[in-house]
């Protein structure tokens, strides 16, 4: 098999491992079983390396980019911002853009080949996004651009009708709103047992990872300690400013809610929790509410009522 064909059959064989990690363990996947991989024509392919741009040894070039996790209580800047094109700027490694790893991944970019991008969730936590194609390469920024190319397109969507670089750049953006989206739910929702922090419900599926500071507010970044788990109807109260935490975490509910007379799930569900502290939060201390964020969102919902 020359050297050309065995690049894509290994690299496609990689996408199908992928799609079976997902069916397996959901969108997020271990990096255990990133690292070990699968086997090939009796040979081991690793996705995931040590470092951020990864080759295994069957591969002449390599196979996956990976940013590794936030660590809580730690600035990390982004390694995955958005150019002004709407495309990923992916970080060299080092700072010489003739480093090997920074030239295989020139050379995929000459070559058209299809990667893997991992976005680190939490230690050992992997959300994947593939194919990928790196699209530009700036010595200047020490950054690669990557886009993520929309397989599904369909001619339904009024994307769809743009010029493919639009089009891409379009699946790109989506794509890594929906990695960080992925990213912030799966910590908050395990900093919080998977529990509503307001009523201490304890099913996944009913429950999201509200904004405290809202994500178009400046300061609204996806860290734990700026979310809450909030079952369905809490997340919806306290985004309507029906329900208020105050920065000592004490539950507030809107004055004329509070007056209002209806059924049990109003007293319950709502009017109950009024002066409650909230019943689950997180162990460390890092990914508690901070306190700054609850001030300003507490100063909303007084405004609000
Ligand atoms: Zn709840």
């Amino acid at each position: 098999m020359d050297q050309d064909s065995s690049e894509q059959q290994i690299r496609a064989a990689a996408f199908k491992f992928l799609d079976r990690l997902t069916l397996e363990h959901g969108e997020v996947l271990p990096s255990t079983e990133l690292r070990a991989g699968f086997v090939f024509e009796g040979q081991r392919v690793p996705l995931m390396g040590p470092q951020g741009i990864f080759k295994p040894a069957v591969l002449e070039w390599p196979l996956s980019i990976t940013t590794v996790p936030v660590v809580p209580g730690k600035a990390r800047p982004y390694e995955d911002e958005l150019g002004s094109d709407g495309f990923l700027r992916y970080r060299y490694r080092g700072r010489d853009p003739g480093h090997k790893d920074n030239r295989g991944v020139r050379e995929a970019m000459q070559r058209k080949l299809p990667l893997v991008y991992f976005h680190g969730v939490e230690r050992g936590q992997y959300l994947a996004e593939w194919p990928v194609f790196i699209v530009g390469d700036e010595p200047q920024h020490l950054t690669f651009t990557v886009q993520v190319d929309d397989p599904f397109a369909s001619g339904q969507d009024p994307a769809d009708q743009l010029p493919d670089d639009a089009r891409r750049a379009y699946a790109t953006r989506l794509a890594r709103q929906r990695l960080h989206q992925l990213a912030f739910r799966h910590r908050v929702l395990r900093a919080y047992r998977e529990s509503c922090a307001m009523c201490r419900l304890h099913h996944k599926e009913l429950l999201d990872a509200a904004h405290i500071l809202p994500d178009t507010h400046p300061e609204g970044e996806p860290i734990t300690s700026n979310g809450l788990a909030l079952c369905k109807l809490h997340h919806a109260a306290f985004d309507r400013n029906i329900v208020g935490v105050r920065p000592d975490r004490v539950i507030e509910i809107r004055h004329d809610v509070l007056e209002e007379i209806d059924g049990s799930m109003l007293r319950h569900g709502l009017q109950d929790l009024h002066g409650q502290p909230l019943l689950v939060v997180p162990r460390g201390e890092g990914d508690r509410p901070n306190r700054e964020f609850l001030t300003r969102r507490y100063q909303l919902f007084l405004a609000a009522t």
